[in-house]
């Protein structure tokens, strides 16, 4: 008879590794032993754990695993920026990308194998969906980075932000990405506070509302348009969550604190980039507590847009500013990677398609489909 799959305890919270314990007849704090282990050392081998009974270490190395993902590539930008590719266990490839500066180091994360939204400037959307993440891969990202970079070694907080900005839309893997962001919260996880965790969305208003209850990290959402006509054009899930409505949930998101929501704007040269967008994003934006992110544009094969001048950046910046907006400009980094954010490309197996007009280019370690 076949055995049954190992429970991988990346997958658990630590009240549902408590709750994993106690089914054993091991007292809950076992839970905190165990994330200490393997978050706070790096130590995935049940072995090595000696504080728990070595009758409870065979035992978990026979029923339980801690599933890691395997380095598929590791590539060094000349900014310092790294992207990695790691193959999961069914050899899909996901993309993680850390981000090196002077104060912190940001992590970017993926919540799903490709992306259901379409948005059309964006290089995932071309791979069609395949899958959501489990809890334990997208925990597993965090574990990677930490580890190649050498965090676990000298306890340094090498990743001090995490961004859920990498392939895929968070908030369509709703549960997934909660408990993933819990156990980066937690102090036996990764002991990350909650603003130093942004997650990014499209736009999926119900979920919005979910997470102000669950688990109210920072909130990003990827505007680029200050209209519905425009946005419906390059964020199609603007037809289901139009813009009024999905900064009523914004608004609602901060409630009265001192908290902002971050705004992205990618800019595409003759599409959104004019002084006239600028100043009806400033009215759109008026009454919402607002930062916005300007990110320049990243090209990839077979796309129909192209980047702003600098100085049409700096023209849309200015109008922004001068109306009392904080906003950044994004630099670019990693160009020569191809790890820029949201240029997350991957190796599908079993590629689902969306529409026949989904393009299959894949660009990634120069294969090309
Ligand atoms: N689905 C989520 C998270 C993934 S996309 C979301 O929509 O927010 C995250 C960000 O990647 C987007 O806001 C956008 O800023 C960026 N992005 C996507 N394609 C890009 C491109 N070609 N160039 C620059 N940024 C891009």
């Amino acid at each position: 008879m076949a055995s049954s799959p190992k429970d991988n305890l990346l997958d658990y919270d630590r009240a549902e590794l408590a709750a994993f314990f106690a089914a054993r007849g091991e007292a809950s704090f076992r839970a905190s032993q165990l994330m200490k282990w393997v978050y706070g050392l790096g130590v995935t081998e049940f072995s090595a754990m000696t504080n728990l009974s070595k009758s409870l270490r065979a035992g978990l190395a026979a029923d339980a695993t801690i599933s890691l993902p395997e380095v598929a590539a590791d590539t060094l930008s000349e900014d310092g920026s790294r992207k990695w590719l790691f193959r999961l266990a069914d050899g899909n490839c996901i993309e993680t990308v850390f981000i090196p500066e002077a104060e912190r180091g940001t992590l970017c994360v993926s919540s799903q194998v490709g992306c259901m939204l379409n948005c059309s400037f964006c290089s995932t959307a071309s791979q069609g969906f395949n899958r959501n993440l489990t809890t334990g891969e997208i925990i597993a990202q965090v574990w990677m980075a930490a580890n190649l970079l050498g965090q676990h070694a000298d306890a340094s907080r090498l990743v001090s932000n995490v961004v859920m900005m990498g392939m895929g839309e968070p908030l369509l893997n709703y549960d997934n990405v909660v408990r993933a962001m819990r156990i980066m919260l937690d102090d036996y996880g990764f002991g990350l506070s909650k603003r130093r965790i942004t997650l990014s969305t499209a736009g999926v208003i119900p979920a919005i509302r979910q997470l102000r209850e669950d688990c109210d990290v920072s909130l990003a959402v990827s505007l680029h348009a200050p209209d519905d006509t425009l946005r419906n054009e390059l964020v199609p899930l603007n037809r289901k969550y139009p813009i009024r409505a999905l900064l009523d949930s914004c608004r609602e998101y901060v409630g009265e604190g001192r908290r902002r929501v971050t705004f992205e704007y990618v800019l595409l040269a003759g599409v959104n980039d004019s002084d006239q967008h600028a100043r009806e994003l400033v009215k759109c934006l008026q009454g919402v507590p607002a930062k916005v992110n300007l990110i320049p544009f990243n090209p990839f094969p077979a796309t129909r847009y192209r980047r702003s001048e600098q100085t049409r950046i700096d023209a849309f910046f200015a109008i922004l500013n001068r109306a009392g907006i904080v906003t950044i400009t994004r630099r670019t980094r990693g160009d020569d990677i191809d790890a820029a954010w949201g240029q997350l490309a991957g190796e599908f197996q079993d590629r689902t398609r969306r529409s026949s007009r989904t393009r299959t280019t894949i660009h990634v370690q120069g294969h090309v489909q």
